[in-house]
């Protein structure tokens, strides 16, 4: 067996930096404010390190249901626990099963984004994805056939979904990884808008979400992470929004000195390889974020690119695999890389 670097460890370790990271990044004007006005929950849930932050009176009731809901979404679609309406759906023998508005929706969307990206975002890859060990840890290389007859029962044209109730082929697979956290940072907003939170900073592993804007009335700073290495090389201003990274760097390991990173390309069942190093979207939608930063990674730039003109519901920052910034027009005054890169510039695209 060759040589292989597990990096699982490493991965919750760069989540723990960004949250550190962003942290810190917000930090200038928390200083101006009384700390009892601020108020922070962290916890682990959903596979990944969250942290809550709300502002101003009377948050506790606003923290609480977030993490609630949370807590309640992560008992939803889990593909692991027995008792998840994810894992019944995988285990249905080819039934149809009735689920929550809040799945019924997110697998609405996910068939959705499926169509909007060209077959780039596809939830039923769980197989494929086991096959290269990315849902056990246990990585290894399958062959060619193997993954050409996992590739074979894949696909969401066979997935219905009727109001609440879906069915998928017996030997189907689905896993809403890629777009789970963003909604439930939708979500998340929402419960904490609806305890009376005005202000506040949800990290679900990195997704970053905001409600309104910091309680100074300034925008939020976020660090943007660079692909290749520890920390961050950009910095952006946000209002209320969602900024999600996909990246390659966040789960992968190395065979024969080459490198497997957990997004695949579901035409082809292996890592996918359109030249991108790292995919952030910035849009007014979690899981519309979640799900295009992942299915932008898998479609390279021309084709995100072109994507985005046909688009008015987000902006992107694209770090190609040699080294260059992509960023859209619409977050061109709010972008900022950091100084002690002094030859980077980002190329802006335009409309
Ligand atoms: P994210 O971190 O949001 O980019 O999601 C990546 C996760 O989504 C992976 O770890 C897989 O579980 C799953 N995944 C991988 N490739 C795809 C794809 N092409 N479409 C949808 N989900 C994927
Ligand atoms: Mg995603």
């Amino acid at each position: 067996m060759n040589k292989k670097i597990l990096y699982t460890d490493l991965a919750i370790y760069i989540f723990l930096a960004i949250t550190l990271l962003i942290q810190t990044s917000c930090k200038s004007s928390d200083d101006s404010l009384n700390s009892s006005n601020k108020e922070s929950k962290s916890f682990f849930a959903m596979d990944t390190y969250i942290t809550l932050t709300a502002y101003g009176e009377d948050t506790d009731n606003g923290l609480k249901a977030a993490e609630d809901e949370i807590n309640t979404l992560e008992n939803l679609w889990s593909v692991t626990d027995e008792n998840s309406e994810i894992y019944r759906i995988n285990h249905s023998g080819g039934q149809a099963v009735e689920v929550s508005p809040q799945t019924a929706e997110l697998l609405g969307f996910s068939l959705d984004m499926h169509e909007r990206t060209e077959g780039a975002f596809d939830i039923t890859l769980y197989p494929v994805l086991t096959a290269w060990g990315f849902t056990t840890d246990e990585y290894h290389v399958p062959d060619d056939e193997e993954i050409s007859a996992l590739l074979k029962n894949t696909g969401v044209q066979n997935i219905s979904l009727d109001d609440r109730s879906v069915r998928i082929p017996d030997d189907m697979q689905i896993d809403l990884g890629a777009v789970g956290k963003g909604y439930a940072g939708d979500l998340v907003a929402q419960r904490l808008k609806s305890n009376g939170v005005s202000s506040a900073l949800i990290d679900i592993g990195g997704n970053i979400q905001t409600v309104g804007v910091k309680p100074d009335g300034e925008k939020w700073t976020v660090g943007i992470r660079s692909p290749f290495g520890e920390g961050n090389f950009a910095t952006l201003e946000i209002g209320e929004c969602a900024v999600v990274t996909s990246g390659g760097y966040e789960r992968y390991f190395v065979d024969d000195g080459k490198t497997y990173w957990h997004i695949l390309d579901p035409k082809t069942g292996k890592p996918a390889d359109s030249g991108l190093a790292s995919v952030t979207v910035i849009g007014s939608e979690g899981k519309l974020c979640d799900a295009l930063s992942t299915s932008l990674f898998v479609m390279g730039l021309d084709k995100s690119e072109k994507l985005w003109k046909e688009s008015d519901d987000f902006e992107m920052i694209i770090v190609t695999s040699d080294g260059g910034i992509y960023i859209t027009e619409g977050i061109e005054n709010d972008f900022v890389i950091n100084e002690e890169l002094t030859d980077t510039k980002a190329s802006v695209i335009r409309r």
